[in-house]
């Protein structure tokens, strides 16, 4: 596969059994990352937010959606009945199933991931990746309210998924991160301090103790 050029195959909802033709998430050329990691794409934002979309699959008939490849799905019967009911009553799926607005995708997968206990850690990313999309697509109303979301699963994936290393450094930085980008200074610089301590000059996670000390300044400026 060529960077940039996502494929697409025929599969199979797992949930309502509809074929469809979904567009798979392909590598692409990224110029770095914003301070919440989302990827910078060359060229129009919109072409990088269809790039980020990609990385969720989201059926076209029952909204049932997710990150990994339907093909690798194996629901459960009760799974497969409790994903129909979330769906069936999910209100912003209500209001926006026709309108199809970016981030759809995300939000439903993450309906989904809930009915199928994925981990908080897995949850807020689906969240975090939606803002990201509708940062690109200039939907701000929505990018705040899924940097929240994202804010809250990550919050409690400290507090439940056993995180460590890389991943749990990365993660208590992002509750910093965002609640910065939520206005939440103060509450961004504890967080920013507690995750310089996961860190424990590790120098494999340079990076972050850079990126750390460059938003910690920031939020201390906007506290001001
Ligand atoms: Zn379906």
């Amino acid at each position: 596969m060529s960077v940039g050029e996502p494929s697409s195959a025929y599969v199979v909802c797992p949930v309502c059994g509809h074929v469809f033709r979904a567009t798979y998430a392909s590598t692409y050329v990224t110029v770095g990352r914003e301070a919440d990691l989302c990827p910078k794409i060359p060229g129009r934002p919109s072409d990088g937010a269809r790039l980020i979309r990609n990385a969720v699959t989201m059926c076209p008939v029952c909204s049932f959606a997710a990150g990994e490849a339907f093909d690798d799905l194996d629901l459960t019967f009760d799974e497969r009945y409790g994903i129909e009911e979330r769906l069936k009553e999910d209100g912003l799926l209500k209001v926006f199933r026709k309108g199809q607005p970016p981030w759809l995708g995300f939000h439903a997968a993450e309906v989904c991931g809930k009915e199928r206990s994925l981990k908080s850690r897995e949850l807020g990313d689906l969240c975090l990746r939606a803002s990201w999309v509708c940062r690109k697509e200039k939907e701000r109303p929505f990018e705040s309210t899924f940097q929240l979301r994202s804010l809250r699963h990550f919050m409690r994936s400290l507090q439940e998924d056993d995180l460590i290393g890389r991943e749990l450094s990365v993660t208590t930085y992002l509750v910093g991160e965002l609640n910065r980008r939520l206005g939440n200074y103060r509450e961004a610089l504890n967080w920013y301090v507690n995750a310089g301590r996961t860190t424990e000059g590790d120098p494999r996670v340079a990076w972050l103790d850079r990126l750390i000390d460059r938003q910690s300044k920031l939020a201390r400026e906007q506290a001001a």
